[in-house]
């Protein structure tokens, strides 16, 4: 059997099974730890036959429960999640098998990765730690979640506390007619329009809104959200610095770096602030612009931090003239598709055959990858938006490559999910460019899994890969989809087959590099705050001292007092990123250089583009990303190629 066939036979029994399976595996797990087989062939490669095991039967349902969710679908799916979680932390606390695991030595690279792995999972768990101090951990990660909660809860409901009613015509002028229509609201009898401090509504305002007083004030109510939460930060910094000294770390900083590519905390902030240097002087004149535009235009003398979108808006408008409508008639999806795939097939000598299989919908297109003439792995995709599928972009990963215990070879598989418009009797589906770059990105994520060739499941395609590079190869891909030579093969008028001017061509590229500097000037600005934050221990006016104290290099416009953003971080308070938060543009770096590695004048460099899948895409996550990526080039990538993706001169 080459692939497992996508069906799922009784949702209402599936917890059932699910439950079954679980305690036959507890059962294997207790067996392996008692024996006395110390080898990695007899531990840790059954360990993840029980992974694959898993995942080929739980994948079915999480994919459906997003892209066909119903009532049966949710229920089977919060019926299961317990039973995964209990699960997890069952193994995570099993002592005598994380003995057993640190007895087992390879010098096999790739079970090397895993042991490796492994152990550090058990150490971060707080394995390794007295009874007492594993006991203060897990308070602490307790106290930590609930902190995280009672953030977003203060910042929801600073966020729906408030509202703006504006009841003169003259004062929502400008403003697009679709985010008017959400705005419009009948109070006694009157119409007016209420503007939120929720996103839309508020970014409605901020980039068309023609009244200056507004915008001041949506952006103050804006920046003094949920003062209470300064005390909640305090608290959990403290915290995440007492978890990260009690499992052996200077800092939670450090901490975070254990499972992540950057190698210390010096290099991060090196690298933040080498890119801040970097993109400063054409920020600087990207803004020096802006004013002269909002002189110009309005004679505002004093340019403020709540004028920059909405100024940004007109100048791009006056500069490019240029939205998503005029390109949309272009890009039709079965041609972006297959020009895609195209394009992937000859960066990576690879074929893609449209296959009958079953699918959860009539529109998903499955195809068969081929490598050499040989079956190498499927790719199912799923690209028009519905009422049952929730929203945005998604790969989702489902078998994977690898060599079973019992010496058998599996093939990868991968679902590409998006939400694009969907046809209908009169037109086809018709992406805008922006659905053109999703499409690509997806599809990098998707490659990095498809064209993984590891023997161990858990380094084997995106398992295993460190979260600050997981989005290399996805941005790798997209950064193709600006270039007009790609553009050049797809981008056909859907009614005339005209092809796209060279006019338009070129404006697709230009916007994309529009503020592109101030861009990255706030994007460091975001990420030296996070990670500096959790190097040391700050408390109460420390935090607001350390961000004054960035904003010296990274903001060009004087930032007002009251405008408290920390309170409002919830990215980093209430999410996964703290102390990552510089993941985008490491990974960033990366894709950027990479790109330009692998393309030249003439179109594709395919001797790079080889080197790439060889040491990146095939790879996995069986060794570290910056180390595949100087046996790659033979250097590590540079800093300059991000700017120059932007156009940005240094
Ligand atoms: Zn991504």
């Amino acid at each position: 059997m080459q692939f497992q066939e996508f069906k799922i036979e009784n949702l209402e029994q599936f917890p059932k099974d699910l439950e079954t399976m679980l305690a036959r595996q507890l059962e294997t797990i207790a067996g392996i730890t008692k024996n006395d087989d110390f080898t990695y062939a007899g531990v840790l490669k059954p360990l993840q036959d029980l992974d694959e095991e898993l995942e080929n039967f739980f994948t079915p349902l999480s994919h459906l429960n997003s892209v066909e969710n119903s009532e049966e679908t949710q229920k089977a799916y919060e019926a299961s999640l317990p039973q995964l979680s209990k699960f997890a932390s069952q193994i995570a606390q099993n002592e005598a098998l994380f003995e057993k695991i640190k007895k087992i030595s390879s010098d096999d690279l790739e079970p090397k990765k895993v042991i490796e792995n492994n152990i550090r999972g058990f150490v971060l768990s707080g394995a390794e730690l007295p009874m007492e101090q594993k006991k203060e951990l897990e308070e602490i990660s307790l106290k930590l979640s609930e902190l995280g909660n009672n953030f977003s809860q203060n910042l929801l409901d600073a966020t729906n506390a408030y509202e703006l009613i504006i009841e003169n015509e003259r004062d929502v002028e400008g403003i697009p007619e679709s985010d008017l229509a959400l705005a419009r609201t009948e109070v006694e009898g009157k119409t007016v329009y209420k503007f939120t401090l929720q996103a839309p509504s508020l970014m409605a305002y901020l980039t068309y809104g023609p009244n200056r007083g507004y915008r001041e004030e949506l952006s103050r109510a804006y920046a003094t959200r949920a003062p209470q939460n300064g005390e909640v930060i305090d608290q959990i910094l403290d915290l995440r610095f007492k978890k990260a000294k009690l499992l052996g770390f200077e800092s939670y900083s450090e901490y975070s770096l254990a499972e992540k590519d950057a190698s210390s905390t010096a290099e991060v902030t090196h690298f933040l602030e080498e890119l801040g240097r970097l993109a400063r002087p054409q920020a600087i004149e990207e803004l020096a612009e802006l004013k002269a535009f909002a002189k110009r235009v309005d004679n505002i003398e004093e340019f403020r931090g709540f004028d920059v979108g909405y100024y940004s808006e007109k100048l791009k408008k006056e500069k490019f003239d240029f939205d998503n409508s005029m390109t949309k008639p272009y890009f039709e999806q079965s041609k972006v598709l297959s020009g895609m795939l195209d394009v992937v097939s000859e960066l990576f000598a690879v074929e893609f055959k449209a296959v009958e299989v079953p699918v959860w919908n009539e529109k998903t297109q499955p195809f068969d990858i081929y490598k050499a003439g040989e079956l190498a792995g499927r790719v199912y995709f799923d690209l028009e938006a519905r009422k049952e599928k929730r929203g945005g972009a998604w790969m989702h990963n489902w078998e994977t490559h690898f060599t079973d215990a019992s010496g058998e070879q599996h093939l990868p598989s991968a679902f590409i999910v998006c939400n694009f418009s969907p046809s209908t009797e009169d037109t086809p589906s018709l992406l805008r460019h922006d659905d053109v770059v999703t499409l690509f990105h997806e599809m990098g994520h998707g490659i990095h899994h498809l064209f993984g060739t590891c023997s161990e499941h858990s380094v084997s395609g995106v398992n295993g890969v460190a979260w600050d590079v997981i989005e290399f190869p996805s941005q790798f891909l997209e950064a193709f989809a600006y270039e007009k030579p790609i553009l050049k093969r797809f981008a056909f008028h859907h009614e005339t087959a005209e092809p796209m001017s060279e006019e338009l061509l070129n404006k697709i590229n230009d916007t994309k590099n529009y503020q592109a500097a101030l861009g990255i000037l706030r994007q460091v600005e975001f990420s030296l705050f996070d990670f500096n934050l959790h190097k040391a221990l700050f408390q109460g006016d420390e935090v607001q001292e350390l961000l004054n104290g960035i904003r010296e290099t990274t903001a060009l416009l004087e930032v007002p007092e009251y405008n408290k953003f920390q309170n409002g971080f919830a990215h980093i308070f209430a999410g996964g990123y703290a102390a990552g938060y510089y993941s985008y543009k490491w990974a960033e770096v990366l894709s950027a250089d990479a790109f330009f590695a692998c393309t030249d004048e003439s179109g594709f460099n395919q001797e790079k583009a080889e080197g790439y899948q060889k040491y990146i895409l095939n790879k996995g996550g069986s060794e570290d990303m910056s180390s595949l990526y100087k046996q790659w080039l033979g250097r590590e990538a540079e800093v300059e190629s991000l700017l120059k993706l932007y156009g940005i001169g240094v």
